[in-house]
């Protein structure tokens, strides 16, 4: 009798940086769960993504290609993949899958699902606190249970809005890692959080009126990642009363980190600093797939699809820009990456090069943070990125910055397109206005505006949110 084809369960989790992660060390025990489920399987412990943000990560997480292939670098990416670009739920349905999608539209690579579900991903201060995960919950465990009673094979892939902002986690979590007053008065802390004009109105919709403690709001994100994991929990719980944990793939992948209170950047996800880049990746298919193995190569968003895929037995034609993670689980292979490029575009247009020791930040226009137009950073003896060097090492900056343009031009010329970080011209969403000219432009022009614009942002709805823009102004 052939063997039954694999289920895959795709926990695509928004904004989950590693390094808050237990099972990644982090000193607090956010994860207990998830630990449990990385012990159950393969957790790859230098795993990063070198586009962010959400729209341009998950397009190369669903596509195994980079950003050259699926020209996607920009958070307001117009327009769809290339016609010639498989996602994996059309990869899957070709195979004969029932593929189902929860809590992702408008992205170019949520293309190709048979379903469609959403859920309410956001919240504010004024609703209350935010029960996402449960929300998501209360749509996937029914899709789940109905995917579970047929024949066919399913793909269920989830977009976890835990520990995306706003970070507000229902009791338990919101109490579980703070203590103190958040609204102490006397704590500078939080001054410069909320006098950055860009992002200070939204801050002002779903943090506590009259907060000083900027530790607070880091507890609220720990807490996010905790209450995400005991939701998650649920799911694993689910997924094993209904029979369906040996023959179902399940796999955790975050699609960029987070900046808490690092950088300057504020409780968002831009700067190509280690706390965006490195993200979780833990897969589990018991009796195929090693437990308690750590792989501690490099590897990036576009490994995925090609690895699923063998793990599914599915063939295909198609040239992947990522490699397979099995022969690195295997023991066969120490890393797929040497170094790699590192591209950002949401409130800032940088990309960069990064091998084991050194990142290389180079700013494409002025940002909005006023921050140097090139950053270089010793890994190794300053894992935090604080310590700036490109003025100190000018010899170490052109090096990497030829390793960097080299790669630029041999991607142009494979994929017979400009580099999409060039192209992206009107990637902050104002039309016409091109890359800004000075850091004060890109500061008084920037503004995320409320939790509904930032909503409506990612969620595709770009004429609606430009609007709002406008109006808040
Ligand atoms: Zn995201």
């Amino acid at each position: 009798m052939p063997k039954k084809k694999l289920n895959l369960i795709l926990l695509g989790v928004d904004s989950l940086r590693a390094d808050r992660m237990s099972c990644y060390g982090y000193h607090r025990q956010t994860t207990p769960h998830l630990d449990k489920f990385a012990s159950q399987g393969v957790r790859f412990a230098q795993n990063f993504s070198p586009h962010i943000p959400t729209t341009s990560a998950y397009s190369s997480m669903l596509t195994g290609l980079d950003a050259f292939s699926t020209t996607v670098v920009a958070l307001r990416h117009k327009g769809t993949l290339p016609d010639q670009v498989k996602t994996l739920p059309e990869f899957l349905r070709e195979a004969g899958y029932d593929t189902s999608c929860v809590g992702f539209t408008g992205n170019p690579a949520s293309r190709g699902f048979d379903v469609y579900h959403n859920f309410s991903g956001w919240g504010n201060w004024a609703s209350g606190r935010s029960p996402k995960a449960e929300n998501l919950n209360a749509v996937a465990i029914p899709e789940l249970e109905r995917m579970a009673a047929q024949d066919q094979p399913f793909f269920l892939f989830l977009r976890h809005m835990d520990p995306h902002s706003p970070y507000l986690p229902p009791g338990p979590f919101e109490r579980m890692f703070y203590s103190k007053d958040e609204c102490a008065p006397g704590n500078p802390s939080m001054k410069p959080v909320m006098s950055f004009k860009p992002f200070c109105d939204y801050f002002a919709e779903w943090m506590p009126p009259g907060i000083t403690d900027i530790d607070y709001v880091v507890a609220q994100y720990d807490g996010a990642v905790a209450y995400m994991d005991a939701c998650i929990q649920r799911l694993l719980t689910r997924v094993e009363e209904l029979g369906l944990a040996e023959n179902t793939l399940v796999v955790l992948n975050g699609d960029h980190g987070e900046t808490l209170d690092e950088h300057d950047c504020w409780f968002d996800h831009h700067g190509m600093y280690e706390n965006t880049l490195h993200v979780p990746l833990i897969m589990r298919l018991p009796g195929v797939l090693p437990t308690g193995q750590t792989v501690p190569g490099m590897t990036l968003h576009q490994d995925l699809v090609p690895s699923l895929l063998e793990l599914m037995g599915i063939r295909t034609k198609i040239k992947f820009d990522g490699s397979s993670l099995l022969p690195l689980i295997r023991g066969q292979q120490a890393s797929n990456y040497s170094d790699f490029y590192i591209t950002e575009c949401t409130w800032m247009r940088k990309h960069g090069w990064r091998t084991p020791e050194w990142k290389l930040m180079v700013a494409l226009e002025p940002d909005f943070h006023f921050k140097p137009p090139v950053e270089l950073y010793n890994l190794l003896k300053d894992p935090l990125e604080l310590n700036n060097l490109a003025d100190q090492e000018p010899q170490l900056v052109t090096h990497l910055r030829q390793r960097m343009e080299t790669w630029i031009a041999r991607r142009e010329k494979a994929t017979g397109r400009p580099n999409p970080m060039y192209t992206n011209l009107d990637w902050h969403g104002k039309d016409g206005v091109g890359p800004f000219k000075t850091s004060q432009q890109a500061y008084d022009t920037m503004h995320i505006g409320s939790v509904g614009t930032a909503n409506k942002l990612q969620a595709g709805n770009k004429a609606k949110a430009k609007k709002t823009l406008r109006k808040k102004r």
